[in-house]
């Protein structure tokens, strides 16, 4: 299955955020596809749909969408020279597939930062400047080997020299090769080399309990997110470790209390599923109301894959229903005298909450 890696400088934050994602986490052993090491929390990904489709339909079960975090410790400066556990981190990295950096934007006296300042932007810098170098020491060594290959009359090798030989000066300036703005073709042909800053990435804003407002780091980190379209939550996630250990009751005093609508947990894992490329269709009966995960763009034989590949092989036609309709009109049997249940076949791409039975040979 798909993570989101956890990376920062030294005392950012980055462990405290980790153990509340695993305090509020899952038992991996339920779950045997997925990595049980220390450094791997799974968690459930909060989706308020989930309780509006149980009122329905009452099932005696309930099984939400999951997505796994890695705990990525030891990025310094130097790491893609090796300094320090550098080589480790960079592997780390390179398994993962999108990066979630966490960046210091509150000032405590009490907490070393690592350059002797606060400054969200720097930070952003020196993580980006290792992992730029690390990739132009892979694209280097990918172009002699690939070039041996496109001298050889190699139609693929030749394309996918030319992607890296453009990719270099960028590489050379310290940026990521996700805002090179490379196509769909040209990315697909870079997959095998696992390079670190074409993964998608998001920014996490550790913020002082008080720092949501009036917070000139965090709004200097918000315009970069802007600036570079990627994501951005901000936490406190001193905040959410305490929040992590109350059990459903205290919880849902303690947020009613601060003001907070949900945990901030939740806004992080919703965004980190989203980041992979990640969205969730429904089954829903009275054994079971379960959330499903697909790719984004994933057709309806391969939907239908992620219960069992027969489903896949043999696969005839999806019923489905939006969900809104679901909702709307009270479940299947009024939506589907409404008319809102639907036939689709192979050709179908599958929405964001659709309401799905599968029809199939074994
Ligand atoms: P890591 O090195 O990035 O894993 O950082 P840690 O999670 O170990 O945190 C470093 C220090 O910062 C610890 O003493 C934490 O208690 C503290 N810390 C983490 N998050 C916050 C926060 O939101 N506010 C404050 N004031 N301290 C925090």
């Amino acid at each position: 299955s798909l993570k989101c890696g956890i990376v920062g400088l030294p005392n950012v934050g980055k462990s405290t955020l980790f153990n509340a994602l695993t305090k509020s986490g899952i038992e991996a052993a339920n779950y045997p596809f997925c990595t049980i090491e220390p450094n791997v929390g799974i968690v459930e990904v909060p989706d308020p749909r989930m309780a509006e489709l149980a009122k329905i339909v009452n099932p005696q079960k309930m099984q939400p969408a999951i997505v796994e975090f890695v705990d990525i410790a030891g990025l310094v400066a130097g790491a893609s020279r090796g300094e320090g556990l550098g080589n480790q981190f960079l592997a780390n990295i390179r398994e993962t597939d999108a990066i979630v950096n966490v960046v210091r934007c509150f000032d405590d006296d009490n907490i070393i930062h690592v350059a002797g300042k606060v400054d969200p932007i720097a930070d952003i810098e020196t993580i980006g400047t290792e992992l730029a170098l690390a990739d132009l020491a892979s694209v280097e060594k990918a172009i002699l080997r690939e070039g041996k290959r496109a001298k050889a009359g190699d139609k693929d090798a030749q394309k996918l020299v030319a992607i890296l030989e453009k990719l270099l000066p960028h590489l050379n300036e310290g940026k990521p090769i996700r805002s090179f703005g490379l196509d769909k073709e040209e990315l697909a042909l870079l997959k095998p080399l696992f390079l670190l800053t074409a993964k998608p990435a998001m920014y996490v804003a550790n913020v002082a309990e008080d720092g949501f407002e009036n917070n000139p780091h965090l709004d200097k980190l918000t315009e970069l997110a802007n600036r570079e379209n990627a994501p951005i939550v901000a936490i406190c996630a001193a905040l959410e470790s305490e929040i992590a250990e109350l059990d459903d009751e205290e919880k849902a005093e303690f947020l009613a209390e601060m003001g907070m609508a949900e945990a901030g947990l939740n806004r992080l894992i919703r965004a980190g599923y989203d980041l992979l490329g990640l969205q969730t269709y429904f089954t829903a009966g009275v054994k079971e109301v379960r959330a499903w995960t697909i790719k984004k763009g994933d057709t309806a034989p391969q939907a239908a894959g992620v219960i069992h590949t027969d489903f896949e092989r043999g696969f005839i036609r999806a019923q489905v229903i939006a969900y809104d309709d679901f909702i709307a009109l009270g479940g299947e049997t009024k939506a589907k005298e409404a008319g809102k249940m639907r036939a689709e076949g192979k050709e179908y791409v599958v929405q964001d909450g659709d309401v799905i039975h599968f029809l199939f040979n074994v």
